[in-house]
């Protein structure tokens, strides 16, 4: 045990935190829902790009302090998405190396933005290998697995300390709604749900949240039965959210409501989203705005004015060959311009 890594690398991890800035929190305003403001909480600012920087340090840190980690730990952690690129990159900071274990078929832009941050990866035949894949090689190595499907929900300090939900509430602080009607978000990990709607209970906020699920995750039909078993032949086609599997770290009970969202509506809804913000977003952000469009028509309808926050997950520029290209799209989804249709009259 080095006690002096330990305290060298929890220093470098909140150095690395003070030369960062807070990331946006973006109002939108549509004519067609007055008196109801949106906000996005932009989290494509980070270093890495994506939300999952903030789990990435909180899993560092709660890694470290619990004597997991300690000077010349091998990292691995089961994920070929953001996750994975943001943990390379603190890996990179701590001089740790850093292994993500995922399937052979990952696309290659994903590996070179993982190796980018100086990762490796180790690849295994199909994705339901790569948490047995994950623990043997951590252990192999005398390593540490992260894990972030199991910690997520319990390495951030859900009453504050700066975290998402907190910055949120200081940054509606000067809103005419300060406190807002709903906090939108989906669920990948279910780490960052568990965080706001913990610390939304803790404050005592009337904020009620919801989860937005796309299609083939079990989230939302475990929120319904509370069954721990389900499972969905198919993985999600929304990248970072959706699971065929009910995760330990999403916690159903502090989620208010839960939404299902059809894939091609999270689509369709980012190229409305582009010509409102004048640049291209994640799948994800498709999604929870979706589930936020829908809220507020709800507002509308029952002549309510508020607020409504959701997460800017991270930017369309990952998903340039996918989500934004139109070859793609229909392949994957079929014609998505009913979806247009309807978000184009929810606005009219
Ligand atoms: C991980 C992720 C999410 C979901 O966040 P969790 O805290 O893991 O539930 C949403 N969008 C993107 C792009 C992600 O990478």
């Amino acid at each position: 045990m080095n006690r002096a890594f330990v305290n060298h690398a929890i220093n470098e991890i909140n150095a690395d935190f003070q030369r960062s800035a807070d990331t946006h929190l973006i109002r939108l305003t549509l004519p067609a829902f007055p008196g109801i403001n949106i906000y996005l909480k932009d989290e494509s600012t980070h270093p890495t790009g994506s939300l999952k920087h903030r789990l990435a340090r909180s899993l560092f840190l709660y890694g470290l302090s619990n004597g997991w980690i300690n000077e010349g730990t091998t990292i691995v952690e089961s994920s070929s998405g953001s996750t994975a690129v943001s943990e390379a990159y603190f890996a990179r900071l701590l001089g740790l190396p850093f292994i993500a274990v995922m399937p052979s078929c990952t696309a290659k832009r994903k590996i070179e933005q993982i190796a980018f941050y100086g990762g490796r990866c180790h690849f295994v035949e199909s994705a339901c290998e790569i948490y047995e894949a994950s623990e043997t090689l951590a252990r192999e190595l005398r390593g540490h697995y992260m894990d972030q499907f199991t910690y997520a929900e319990r390495a951030t300090d859900w009453r504050g300390n700066n975290n998402i939900a907190e910055s949120i509430f200081r940054q509606m602080s000067h809103e005419p709604h300060p406190v807002p009607d709903y906090i939108v978000m989906s669920a990948g990990t279910g780490g960052t749900s568990a965080t706001l709607g913990r610390y939304l209970r803790y404050q005592g906020h009337a904020t009620k949240l919801m989860v937005v699920d796309p299609e083939n995750s079990v989230f939302m039909n475990h929120w319904q039965q509370r069954d721990p078993t389900l499972k969905s032949q198919v993985g999600s086609r929304i990248e970072g959210i959706g699971r065929p599997r009910v995760e330990p770290s999403f916690i159903p009970d502090v989620i208010d409501e839960m939404m299902r969202v059809p894939d091609a509506a999270s689509i369709a809804t980012l190229g409305w989203l582009e010509g409102l913000l004048g640049r291209k977003v994640g799948a994800s952000t498709g999604t929870n705005m979706w589930g936020v469009l829908q809220l507020a028509a709800r507002m509308r309808a029952e002549g309510r004015r508020g607020a409504i926050v959701t997460l800017l997950c991270d930017s369309g520029e990952r998903y340039l060959d996918t989500c934004y290209n139109p070859e793609w799209v229909a392949k994957q989804f079929g014609d998505i311009s009913d979806w247009r249709k309807a978000i184009a009259e929810l606005n009219a």
